[in-house]
């Protein structure tokens, strides 16, 4: 069915309701608290991630993972409605009538499989696409301890990392650095470094709008070897993992505190802007107007008031707004944080 009517005709600030695709691992009631939503009776706990303002498909299990609006509207055909107006003509100009990103909440109920995402410049070569995935982890609720691991601290072979990827064993997580995460860290992981998030976190994510991922870890979790190596020969596909070694000044230049931001700031090292920008607001002293720009905005703390062209709206902790460029300046008002993420500038 098609819908042509008014409200899919021009841009307008749009409330998100949760869109979690099934997953092969475990997650999700952080989620659900996080947003507010009691847990129904038949939860499958198959459901760590809400995909927000998604015009992206998982690369398997099923392809969903699209963005319906609340009045039924596929999300992808409002953006093809009126692109300028969600966009603005520079981005329009620059990227095309997309987001030209992918914003997630994720909740690992379990570990992460370790896996590496391919670089722009390997995606183009090899995966007849622009974007490759370099993404972003800002941290919001983390239990005592909990863990994620980016790079190898040791340099390593080919032939050592097809070994540690044909044992399947915990050599490979082992092999990574691992980093104690809080509510309130951020942590930049560039394409090509492999990763995995531990128990317990629940993150922000943003990322290049794509699905690819090199699952280095496989076995444990059940999943095709095509799957693993995105179709691609092992050899050609591990060719996209960076074989480190990744220092601790490296990790550390990857960190912010996204937390220690008042008004208005980055929330993510400056790395990131080539490819996603996430931008704090968090008023303490008064007001804080930030310019219009498209963005899926997350409501990460508090409770407030956001006004911009489009209106006045009360919001509060676990809200997820889609904001157009054509609503213009936005202003936000009260004891609240938010997150808003953003493609990057054109
Ligand atoms: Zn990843």
């Amino acid at each position: 069915m098609t819908d042509t009517s008014t409200s899919a005709a021009s841009a307008t600030t749009a409330s998100l309701a949760p869109n979690t695709p099934r997953r092969f691992y475990r997650g999700g009631e952080r989620i659900l608290a996080f947003r507010g939503i009691d847990v129904a009776p038949d939860f499958d706990g198959f459901r760590p991630e809400d995909w927000i303002g998604s015009t992206a498909r998982l690369f398997a299990e099923g392809g969903g993972g699209g963005t319906v609006l609340d009045d039924g509207v596929d999300l992808a055909q409002a953006f093809a409605t009126d692109g300028a107006g969600w966009f603005g003509e520079a981005h329009v100009a620059r990227f095309g009538g997309n987001p030209n990103l992918l914003t997630k909440l994720l909740d690992s109920g379990e570990r992460l499989p370790v896996h590496s995402h391919p670089s722009r410049e390997f995606a183009a070569a090899h995966l007849d696409c622009d974007n490759g995935k370099t993404e972003a982890w800002i941290v919001l609720v983390a239990e005592p301890g909990a863990t994620v691991w980016v790079g190898f601290r040791e340099g390593l072979s080919d032939a050592e990392l097809e070994d540690l990827v044909d044992a399947q064993d915990d050599r490979l997580l082992a092999a990574l650095n691992p980093i104690t995460v809080t509510a309130g860290d951020a942590v930049l992981v560039p394409a090509g470094q492999p990763h995995a998030i531990g128990e317990g976190v629940l993150i922000l994510e943003l990322q290049e709008p794509t699905d690819f991922s090199v699952m280095l870890e496989h076995s444990r979790f059940g999943l095709e070897l095509d799957h693993a190596f995105l179709g691609l020969e092992r050899s050609l596909a591990l060719q996209s993992v960076d074989h480190g070694p990744v220092s601790q000044a490296r990790i550390d230049s990857l960190r912010r505190r996204w937390i220690d931001v008042e008004g208005a700031g980055p929330a993510l090292p400056e790395e990131a802007s080539a490819y996603f920008r996430a931008e704090v607001v968090r008023p303490m002293t008064g007001d804080v107007t930030v310019s219009a720009a498209y963005a899926a905005v997350v409501v990460v703390d508090g409770r407030g008031t956001f006004t911009s062209h489009d209106g006045t709206r009360d919001v509060r902790a676990g809200d997820v707004l889609l904001v157009p460029h054509s609503a213009g300046d936005v202003t936000v008002s009260g004891a609240v944080t938010l997150i808003r993420c953003m493609p990057p500038a054109p």
